[in-house]
């Protein structure tokens, strides 16, 4: 799949430059908690600590005086989940998000489309329903706003990455 290719990232339809962090399904990969995010580094430095102090024989004794610690095996997991959460590189430069098979970027480059801002499908498509959980309508929303106004100034227009950042606007 020929997605990280430098060409794609000129100049389309209604004028501005390409930014690599916009993925071919309007989402802007800067704001996502699994890219260049501090809590990846963070997961992974609480894991070596609690690892280097032996944090595990601690909680052993612990746990007799407080049940909240019988559940660390449960929050050490969550933390290797959250490393394993990481992408890094965004979608456009990787080829999709996570290495997961997404079929907007493999429907995008069959096209030989930069993003589906430029598909005349993109209101009825529904291989954007994946995405509601976590960002509502924002895909289709960016694409249609990048479709009218361009990629110029898109950082300042695109609309809230997940649904609970709206609530909290
Ligand atoms: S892999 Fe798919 S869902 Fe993820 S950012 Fe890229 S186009 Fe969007
Ligand atoms: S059909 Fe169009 S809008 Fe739907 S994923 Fe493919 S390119 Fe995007």
């Amino acid at each position: 799949m020929d997605a990280g290719d430098d060409q794609s990232l000129e100049s389309a339809a209604n004028g501005g430059r390409l930014n690599e962090m916009i993925a071919y399904c309007g989402l802007f990969c800067g704001d996502c908690v699994r890219y260049g995010s501090t809590l990846t580094e963070s997961a992974r430095t609480l894991l070596t600590e609690l690892e280097k102090r032996k944090f595990s024989d601690y909680v052993e004794v612990k746990k007799k005086f407080d049940d909240a610690f019988k559940d660390y095996p449960i929050f050490v997991d969550v933390l290797k989940k959250i490393v394993e959460l990481e992408c890094k590189e965004s979608c456009r430069k990787g080829g999709g998000c996570s290495a997961f098979d997404c079929q907007i970027v493999t429907c995008c480059v069959e096209k030989k489309q930069k993003g589906c801002w430029e598909c005349e499908q993109l209101v009825a498509c529904d291989k954007f329903d994946f995405l509601k959980s976590f960002h509502g309508e924002t895909p289709k929303k960016n694409c249609v706003d990048l479709r009218e106004n361009g990629f110029d100034d898109f950082e300042l227009r695109k609309n809230s990455f997940y649904l609970w950042d709206e609530k909290s606007e």
